[in-house]
């Protein structure tokens, strides 16, 4: 079973097996180390790889690069050549998880990059999210993941 905690190296034995199918319709996610890495196999610098072929997005109000898409807001990954990845040894970290997969995956990968419990305004959104019904990984219950007099006050706007 699939927690909040669960390693990446126990998550990352359940790769994504390449067949190109969610690249027609969206990209993955990237996390920090994803953008030397992948700078460095296509031989450009983070700035240029940026500029030509990521785009930012925010949920749970952080931050993430993603690979652009041909037709903007989902359509085919820019990296998707004759329907495989062009960059699959170095792919994103997202792509990597194969979250395809099952919802636990993609549930496993949220928690874990994008809602960060440092930060008020995140830990509000995902409680919005629970709130109307979002799907909770085992260890995501916000009692969990913030002590119960923090949470208070982010939740009451104490904590900005
Ligand atoms: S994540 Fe899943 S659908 Fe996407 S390329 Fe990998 S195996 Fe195929
Ligand atoms: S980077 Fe590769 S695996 Fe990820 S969405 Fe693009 S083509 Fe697919």
């Amino acid at each position: 079973m699939i927690t909040k905690d669960t390693p990446l190296k126990d998550i990352l034995n359940q790769d994504c097996d390449r067949c190109g199918h969610c690249c027609k319709y969206g990209t993955g996610f990237l996390v920090k180390e994803d953008l030397k890495r992948i700078a460095d196999h296509l031989k450009i610098k983070e700035k240029e790889l940026k500029e030509r072929w990521l785009e930012e997005k925010e949920l749970f109000h952080t931050k993430l690069w993603r690979p652009k898409t041909e037709k903007r807001p989902f359509g085919r990954c820019v990296f998707l050549k004759h329907d495989l990845c062009s960059i699959h040894t170095v792919k994103p970290l997202q792509c990597r998880v194969g979250n395809c997969k099952s919802e636990e995956l993609a549930l496993w990968f949220m928690l874990n990059y994008q809602v960060n419990i440092n930060d008020p305004e995140s830990v509000r959104q995902y409680a919005s999210y629970l709130k109307t019904g979002g799907k909770v990984l085992k260890g995501g219950e916000l009692e969990n993941l913030v002590p119960k007099d923090k949470l208070k006050k982010m939740l009451n706007y104490e904590l900005i």
